[in-house]
């Protein structure tokens, strides 16, 4: 699983994180909830190896990666504004983080055509971005996330630009590949419902500090705090 332990983040003067310590048990699935501005999306970045934290340590299944490279950790990661390369087919953007990794060209293939079919895109290897629909880009993202086989699958709003009844369909297929690879995953999420249909856990992030956290019904039902409370019902 995935241990962050008192990690701390800072631009210039604004405290962005303050001592955030948290577990993800291997092939749990949790979501982390919280306003604009709280941090959610920079502690994603720091697990990824995107940004380095100014203090505090991150283990993945036993090993400090809190200094490696991002290409060194075994995360997928699919980001609200990490997209498709416009240019390259569906097979090569999901075989591109393959390439680098210096996987041959035929196993290539193998994986690529294993995870098109995991997400149920087979048939659409040829196509460039731009000739799918909102929703078959965002699995065509998670194809890419998960080819390399990743320990950790981060997630930053994936299904936020879909419309609702896309959302919806995305949503289901995202649980069932999660279910069916059993990867460990954290998904920073504004929805509640699908944070409640989601995750097995619900992480509440406030002003860069974890508020609480919790099975679904215990965060709605048994909120810790006025914040909480007022956060859950804001967003309903
Ligand atoms: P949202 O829900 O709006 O995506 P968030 O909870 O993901 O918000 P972050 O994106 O982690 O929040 O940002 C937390 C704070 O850190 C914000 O105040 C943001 O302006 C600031 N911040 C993030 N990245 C940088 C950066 N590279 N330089 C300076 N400030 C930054």
């Amino acid at each position: 699983g995935l241990n962050i332990t008192a990690v701390g983040k800072g631009f210039g003067p604004v405290q962005v994180l303050r001592d955030v310590s948290l577990s993800v048990p291997r092939g749990a699935f949790h979501t982390l909830l919280g306003p604009s501005g709280s941090g959610k999306t920079t502690l994603l970045k720091i697990v990824a190896g995107f940004t380095p934290a100014d203090s505090g340590a991150v283990t993945l299944a036993g090993r400090a990666i809190t200094d490696m490279p991002p290409e060194h950790r075994n995360i997928g990661v699919v980001f609200q504004h990490y997209a498709l390369f416009p240019h390259m087919s569906v097979t090569e953007n999901i075989g591109f983080g393959l390439k680098m990794r210096g996987v041959a060209k035929a196993e290539r293939a193998a994986r690529v055509e294993e995870v098109l079919r995991l997400v149920r895109m087979t048939g659409f290897g040829h196509r460039k971005p731009a000739a799918l629909s909102g929703g078959q880009q965002q699995r065509v993202a998670l194809a890419r996330a998960l080819v390399i086989k990743p320990q950790l699958l981060l997630l930053d709003e994936p299904l936020s630009a879909l419309d609702r009844k896309v959302r919806q369909e995305v949503r289901e297929e995202l649980k069932r590949i999660q279910a069916e690879t059993g990867v460990t995953t954290v998904m920073v999420t504004h929805d509640q419902e699908e944070a409640l249909f989601l995750a097995d856990r619900v992480l509440v992030l406030e002003g860069g500090a974890l508020r609480q956290q919790g099975a679904p019904a215990d965060i709605y039902g048994n909120p810790a705090d006025e914040f909480v409370a007022g956060f859950l019902g804001a967003i309903n």
